[in-house]
């Protein structure tokens, strides 16, 4: 599972404990304080997914979203990079005739860094961003900032047409060559901003979820490669194992 720096993950948990109870279990796991940790590896539709599995209590921790009843990753948004598919609905669905003048008005660019699990490579990505408020500024890429299209309700002004990332929240996924063929990976983030993780004796709970989830990681990481293609967005990979 992705998890980022400790610090910021326990920010995130206590102010979430403030309104939701947090399995001690997924709470210390947010935090790395598990030794136990396995992976249990479920294969649906062409997707890997990456369970995390603890071993000294025989528990998985799994997700569902309690949307509309939370609507925390919204309010608490990092960053929205779009894929070109999402660049042309949101254009379009925002009322701008051209894409160009789009990109002007409501993207920047966002970088960052991802180091896979599985993986001994960091991976860079630059990409055009979605503003989550039209002032968004360049220093606050990656800090939580409540999103302009959240509505009082919890609705979000721009569904259907909202990014590719918002569909996956808070599935992470990646792209592995095996055998020289593409496999798409897949495991939770573990911001400390959802209240949608528990503790569960079995995996049934997720299999609906995951069959859901598999086709929008399986179309998000086509997009994703058509947008690297096309070059709206770069990737730069430094393999640790070679430096
Ligand atoms: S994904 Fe998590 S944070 Fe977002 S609405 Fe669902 S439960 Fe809340
Ligand atoms: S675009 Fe919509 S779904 Fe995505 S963060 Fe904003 S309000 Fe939430």
């Amino acid at each position: 599972m992705l998890v980022e720096s400790d610090n910021h993950v326990k920010d995130s948990l206590d102010l979430l404990s403030k309104s939701w109870s947090i399995d001690p279990e997924v709470y210390d796991l947010h935090l790395g304080k598990r030794n136990d940790v396995a992976d249990t590896v479920i294969e649906v539709n062409g997707v890997v997914f990456h369970i995390p599995t603890l071993a000294d209590d025989n528990l998985y921790v799994l997700w569902k979203c309690i949307w509309p009843d939370c609507h925390n990753c919204c309010e608490r948004q990092g960053r929205l990079p779009l894929t070109k598919d999402d660049i042309k609905i949101i254009a379009k669905k925002m009322g701008y005739v051209s894409e160009s003048e789009f990109i002007k008005t409501e993207t920047r660019f966002s970088s960052w860094e991802k180091q896979e699990p599985l993986d001994k490579v960091i991976t860079t990505l630059t990409m055009l961003s979605l503003k989550r408020n039209s002032n968004e500024r360049e220093e606050q890429d990656g800090t939580p900032l409540k999103c302009r299209f959240l509505d009082d309700r919890g609705y979000c002004g721009i569904h259907p047409d909202k990014p590719g990332v918002c569909w996956l929240y808070p599935f992470a996924s990646w792209i592995e060559s095996d055998k020289q063929k593409a496999v798409i990976h897949a495991t939770f983030q573990l911001t400390g901003d959802c209240p949608g993780f528990y503790a569960s004796k079995t995996l049934d709970p997720i299999k609906p979820v995951l069959n859901e989830y598999s086709e929008k990681i399986y179309d998000y990481n086509m997009a994703v490669s058509r947008t690297t293609r096309e070059n709206y967005s770069s990737i730069n990979i430094i393999d640790l194992q070679r430096i």
